[in-house]
């Protein structure tokens, strides 16, 4: 398996609904582990198979100090909401708003294929449902609070700060389009 990386938007494979996966093989787990590496490299809190290019139902989370690796992730209950700040790997350095709900109750296959139900609250709340929305060609942008969206810049330097730049998700998607556009020249 050739190395790892990212996928960014506007990548179509981001807006395609992953397939489901039928077996777990350790080729599949030594799949995970990989994207479990990946994830920390980049410091997330969670990422989806989507996200390195590969339209399956897998996902990787750890957003409270233990690492979920889960196939086949399916929420059944949602309950409460809370509103915070999300960012995604493949959306570097956008940021903004998005209300969620608190408490989830996810359903899935652990790494060796067995059947789990986990329930969890806040951050690990609101990872599961970005990573588990990845699975359906959901981005954060989708459900972001317009007004909230901004840029962190780094300044140049050394010991060079990092500040807000407030943006528009139509200015925010133009330029990620620019970006890839600019790639591929
Ligand atoms: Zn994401």
């Amino acid at each position: 398996m050739s190395e790892l990386h990212i996928v960014k938007y506007p990548d179509p494979v981001l807006r395609k609904k992953a397939a489901p996966v039928e077996r777990v093989t350790p080729e599949l787990q030594e799949f995970m582990r990989r994207m479990a590496d990946l994830m920390y490299a980049s410091s997330g809190v969670g990422l989806a198979a989507p996200q390195v290019g590969v339209s399956l139902r897998i996902i990787v989370v750890d957003a409270d100090d233990r690492l979920q690796m889960l196939v086949n992730p399916r929420i059944i209950e949602r309950d409460g909401s809370q509103t915070g700040v999300e960012g995604c790997l493949s959306l570097p350095d956008l940021h903004g708003d998005v209300t969620c709900a608190e408490r989830v109750v996810v359903n899935a296959l652990d790494s060796r294929g067995k059947k789990v139900t986990l329930r969890g609250e806040g951050l690990w709340a609101r990872a599961m449902q970005h990573e588990i929305d990845h699975l359906d060609g959901t981005l954060f942008i989708d459900h972001v609070i317009p007004d909230s969206l901004f840029w962190v810049v780094r300044e140049p330097g050394e010991d060079g700060g990092v500040s807000e730049r407030p943006t528009s998700l139509e200015d925010a998607l133009r330029q990620f389009e620019r970006q890839a556009a600019l790639l591929k020249a």
